[in-house]
């Protein structure tokens, strides 16, 4: 047992006007309420689009639910002429918590390398967001690499050079899992986390206990209990099954159920 509060994260990714977000966080606030649901021991998040943000926001405010919020990714600028970028003060503003850093869309199709990635977290700790820098192989790098190496080394890139650390909080997503269908199996996610959370504390000590460490890819209500149960996932970041909201609540009501 540890006292990393598990938390379940739903990337919405592309998807979502802002009139199907209230929809959809509407339908959330049903499908996750019940009487017994204890919101200190699991946190659950939703990452719309830039767009939906706001309606998210005032929605999530008005209601009380208790829903975080998270941006799919920020600039590595404060502000100034960098058009068509997000910049975290706008973002902070907002009410948003988390900020994802490095999916392996913005790697793979908006050329992210660990530079960017390191500057886009050191941007999320100057506005209070605490990012959730996304790590994972491809799988010619799993064939020829094993399955930890790329992992640990995009953890350690993206937290090296900062002058000290905020908080974080890592998502293992093997690239080959996510949105395939493919899932690894809870063991590999596990050694790969565990491999994570070593590599931490031997590059900055203490706060690799503190680390929520989650996994990603191919995440489904009836696939999410093998990772959950292992002591070194902590969490798990959904894409697909986090755009159906009794299919989501299905992820996160597991979740509950482990550790109440
Ligand atoms: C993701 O985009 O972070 C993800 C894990 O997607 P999916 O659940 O659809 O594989």
């Amino acid at each position: 047992m540890t006292n990393r509060i598990p938390l379940i994260a739903g990337n919405w990714k592309m998807n979502m006007d802002h009139l199907q977000a209230i929809a959809l966080i509407q339908k959330l606030s049903w499908t996750l309420s019940d009487a017994d649901h204890d919101y200190s021991k699991v946190e659950v998040a939703v990452f719309p689009p830039f767009t939906d943000l706001r309606s998210a926001q005032t929605l999530i405010d008005a209601e009380k639910f208790e829903l975080a919020l998270g941006a799919q990714d920020i600039s590595k600028h404060d502000s100034g002429a960098f058009t068509g970028e997000i910049s975290g003060a706008f973002l902070s503003k907002l009410n948003t918590k988390y900020v994802l850093v490095g999916h392996s869309e913005r790697r793979q199709y908006h050329s992210e390398d660990d530079s960017v990635i390191q500057q886009k977290v050191a941007a999320a700790w100057r506005h209070n967001l605490i990012p959730i820098i996304c790590v994972g192989e491809t799988l010619e790098e799993l064939e020829s690499e094993g399955q930890s190496a790329v992992p640990i080394r995009q953890t350690i890139a993206a937290l090296s050079g900062h002058d000290s650390l905020g908080e974080f909080v890592i998502a293992y997503e093997p690239v080959w899992a996510i949105g395939t269908g493919k899932v690894a199996t809870p063991e590999q996610a596990s050694e790969v986390a565990a491999a994570i959370r070593k590599a931490l504390s031997e590059s900055f000590g203490e706060v690799a206990s503190q680390t929520r460490i989650l996994y990603g890819g191919s995440v489904k209500a009836n696939n999410v209990a093998g990772f959950l149960l292992h002591e070194d996932v902590d969490g798990v970041l959904v894409g697909g099954a986090s755009l159906d909201a009794e299919e989501f609540s299905g992820i996160a009501r597991y979740q509950k159920h482990i550790v109440l």
